[in-house]
């Protein structure tokens, strides 16, 4: 479920527009063309997929 695009590199979240150190790729269903930051990441999942815990590490 967690996709790892890149490390150690500072994009920008698409949603937050914050600096991201740990890039997740976001997924087609979501309509967002970009990547996120493992907060966004993770609230879009229980956002999409209510019910299922994924548990990530914070940025
Ligand atoms: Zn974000």
């Amino acid at each position: 479920m967690v996709v790892v695009v890149r490390l150690g590199r500072n994009e920008k979240c698409v949603l937050c527009n914050g600096l991201i150190t740990k890039t997740y790729a976001a997924m087609k269903e979501w309509s967002i063309s970009g990547h996120l930051c493992g907060m966004c990441y993770s609230a879009k999942i229980s956002e999409h997929y209510p019910g299922k815990h994924v548990r990530m590490k914070s940025d």
